[in-house]
């Protein structure tokens, strides 16, 4: 495992992170000794980076993350969480909320501090709010020593920029753009870093559409986006290889990320996902899936308000 440093931050990151989602069983139902069992695998395998939320399952997944935990040396991983997101439409990105968020992630984490917290899905909320209000009012938990950087997640890209541009940021997380079929978040890190962000690569399986089993319910891809991710799944299972490993192999070189977060439910996941990382990858097999993919390459989806939203954000 090698491992970077997180922007201008003073966490030295895995390059592979846990993604903690599945934890909270949003990609199905994820029990809670295989939960516990992946995240030991993956502190094992020197991941020491692990991206939760409130929003994941309705806590669920922050609170068998801290049960994971337990007993754990505190000096040896690092926790991301986030504020802002409760629910698929309940958001509050108030600095009221963002204390309270705040206190009840530590205490369902079983820590006196985290790492680093992320406003989050900042496309739903009001950008002068994030600004002017939720990301002063991490700066002031800081200062508490509660938390120790401060960062934005979301979709649209322009605007994550936006904000890194008008305030301090210490890291940015974008997903689902730097993968086989979408590559956007390559015309942005020279952006975040000019504004002295990390980058923090989420989602490199396109949140489970570039695997055999495929896209869950959810997945806000279009028809023919998925169709072009079951077909590339096929076409590497022809090859006797697996979509999977490609996708997380060619997402992990992300230029200008620090790290890659990939969701992971089980301890088998989080080996082969780990052991992926010291394969080279096939060229051959890479540019056939980029041709099966070439007709939907950057097609994304909208994702957040537009209303109140500055012209030259819009995407
Ligand atoms: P992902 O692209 O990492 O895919 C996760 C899915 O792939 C899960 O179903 C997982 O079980 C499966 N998977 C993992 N390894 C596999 C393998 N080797 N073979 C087959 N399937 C495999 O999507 P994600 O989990 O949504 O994103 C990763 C993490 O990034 C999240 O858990 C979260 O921590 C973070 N994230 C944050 C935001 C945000 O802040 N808005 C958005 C997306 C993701």
């Amino acid at each position: 495992m090698r491992y970077r440093r997180l922007g201008n931050t003073d966490l030295i990151v895995s390059e592979l992170a846990f993604g903690a989602s599945p934890l909270g069983s949003v990609f199905g139902a994820v029990d809670e000794q295989d939960a516990i069992d992946a995240v030991r695998t993956a502190l094992d395998a020197g991941i020491n980076l692990f991206d939760v939320a409130p929003y994941y399952g309705a806590t669920t997944a922050e609170a068998r993350l801290g049960r994971a935990l337990h007993g754990v040396a505190r000096d040896s991983y690092l926790l991301a969480t986030k504020v802002g997101r409760y629910g698929a439409a309940d958001f509050d990105f108030s600095a009221r909320r963002v204390r309270r968020s705040v206190t009840e992630s530590l205490t369902r984490l079983g820590t006196d501090h985290l790492d680093l917290v992320q406003c989050h899905d900042i496309e739903f909320g009001s950008p002068d709010r994030i600004v002017e209000e939720t990301l002063p009012a991490l700066r002031g938990l800081q200062d508490e020593g509660l938390v120790r950087h401060v960062g934005i997640t979301g979709y649209p890209l322009p605007l994550l920029g936006h904000v890194a541009q008008r305030t301090r940021v210490d890291t940015v997380l974008s997903y689902c753009q730097y993968t086989l079929h979408d590559r956007r978040l390559a015309a942005w890190t020279d952006h975040f870093a000019a504004c002295g962000t990390g980058v923090v690569n989420a989602a490199p399986l396109a949140m489970g559409a570039l695997t055999r089993r495929g896209a869950p319910g959810w997945h806000p891809g279009s028809a023919e986006l998925l169709a072009r991710c079951a077909a590339a799944a096929d076409l590497c299972e022809a090859a006797g290889s697996d979509l999977a490993t490609l996708a997380l192999q060619f997402s992990v070189r992300a230029p200008g990320a620090a790290t890659t977060v990939v969701g992971t439910g089980s301890a088998e996941e989080v080996r082969r996902n780990v052991g992926r990382l010291a394969e080279a990858i096939d060229e051959e097999l890479l540019a056939r899936v980029e041709a099966c993919l070439a007709p939907v390459r950057d097609q994304g989806w909208t994702s957040g308000r537009t209303a109140g939203r500055p012209a030259q954000v819009r995407s």
